[in-house]
């Protein structure tokens, strides 16, 4: 049996409380929408529940800066729209590209683990037509193939299917090989995805709504500022989430240098294509699969420890920990060879002209250019680094110790 979502179906003030980045949030709380966001801001911190709202956002921000990976004692109820709508603007007055990154990511991780708890599939039915997506439903689920892992035959199904141009929309950012479109059961124009991918694409959706956040008014934003902290509670909110952040923020700066310090500065040896990745990760940006695979091979042919390589995806949109691990183990089991630079460049992730680096660019081995050798493989890039360093070194304690010599 096929639903086709065709006309307008009136979504429940509980879908909306339990999922308020919703589109009807617009039209079922109107009278908020339409409220200049300090009147906004005043009323909400005039209301009896104006403390149990503060302490709800600040959590949030308190299990972003703490690398959780779903917001603690996160409540469904009426108040969940203020605590959204508080979370945004204040995403938006902070206009940290690092915090909104960890913001939307965290929350929107926490609507994913939500929505794969519903246990009524007709409301992802009707959250994706509140989200003006072009889907079909079946019941029973449409046979989409078989999953063949050695000896084991999983038969797939799905009971949804969605139009290629909402897909694409979704799936933009997620440039995984899995999810490419030529990798999918493509009908008729639809589709189709199992449950879990159609909330992972809604996921993307809510996490791309907390990132537009960002602004490039300075002017604007520094007045919103301004009027906004007149407003007491706000402004002791805003300053507790300022002095969470002044406390966290060096160790976020340098995460990758704390860690790779004990690998004798390591960072200073890694090749343009690898501190790319590492500054999306920091970032919370996804990665793409070619990403991933290279980022965890490199990392643990340099020794790197299972944890360290796993706690680099941790602020990435679809992480898992317990899968992340397994996988990371499972690679350092199979002592994978990095990709070479010729096939990073093939993939797109050669970053030698990016960050014009000279030893990518130039090579090495010798003065005349004609005689200079080719830099092959990323590896060979940090031994070329780590041997310039140790001789760097060796010639700096050297003339320190010529020129300690007592004069003849
Ligand atoms: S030349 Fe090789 S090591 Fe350098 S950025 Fe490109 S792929 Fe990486």
């Amino acid at each position: 049996m096929k639903r086709e979502v065709i006309g307008a179906l009136s979504i429940s003030n509980e879908l909306i409380n339990r999922y308020p980045w919703l589109p009807s949030l617009k039209t079922i709380y109107k009278d908020i929408g339409e409220k200049p966001p300090t009147e906004f801001i005043s009323e909400i911190f005039s209301n009896n529940n104006s403390v149990q709202i503060a302490n709800r956002v600040l959590k949030i921000f308190e299990a972003a800066f703490n690398n959780m990976e779903e917001i603690p004692d996160y409540t469904i109820d009426n108040l969940n729209v203020h605590v959204y709508l508080l979370l945004k603007i204040i995403l938006y007055a902070l206009n940290n590209k690092v915090i909104t990154n960890r913001a939307a990511n965290l929350y929107s991780k926490n609507a994913y683990n939500d929505m794969e708890r519903e246990n009524s599939i007709s409301n992802i039915y009707e959250i994706c037509h509140d989200l003006d997506l072009k889907i079909n439903f079946y019941d029973p689920p449409e046979p989409i193939g078989l999953k063949i892992i050695k000896d084991n035959r999983e038969k797939l199904k799905a009971n949804f299917s969605i139009h290629y141009i909402d897909y694409l929309k979704l799936a933009s950012n997620l440039r995984d090989e899995h999810r490419k479109l030529t990798n999918k059961v493509l009908i008729n124009g639809h589709v189709f995805v199992q449950n879990k991918t159609l909330i992972r694409l809604i996921q993307e959706y809510v996490r791309n709504k907390l990132l537009s956040e960002e602004t490039d008014d300075k002017a604007s934003l520094k007045a919103f500022i301004n009027e906004a902290s007149k407003i007491q509670g706000f402004k002791e909110l805003y300053d507790k989430i300022l002095i969470l952040w002044e406390k966290r923020k060096e160790e976020f700066d340098f995460t990758f240098k704390l860690d790779i310090s004990s690998k004798e500065e390591m960072v200073l040896l890694l090749p343009p294509c690898v501190i790319e990745i590492l500054k999306k990760a920091e970032e919370g940006q996804n990665l793409v699969h070619h990403e991933r695979l290279y980022i965890v091979w490199l990392l643990l042919a340099l020794e790197y420890p299972v944890e360290y390589v796993v706690s680099i995806f941790s602020i990435i949109p679809d992480f898992d920990r317990e899968k992340t691990t397994y996988q990371v183990e499972y690679a350092k089991r199979k002592n994978y060879t990095p990709y070479q630079c010729s096939t990073l460049k093939s993939l797109g992730l050669c970053m030698a002209d990016k960050y014009k680096d000279e030893l990518c660019l130039t090579g090495y081995g010798s003065q005349d250019p004609s005689e200079r050798k080719k830099l092959k493989h990323p590896l060979g890039y940090v031994r070329i680094k780590k041997y310039r360093s140790d001789k760097g070194e060796y010639l700096a304690k050297r003339e320190l110790e010529e020129s300690e010599k007592p004069n003849e």
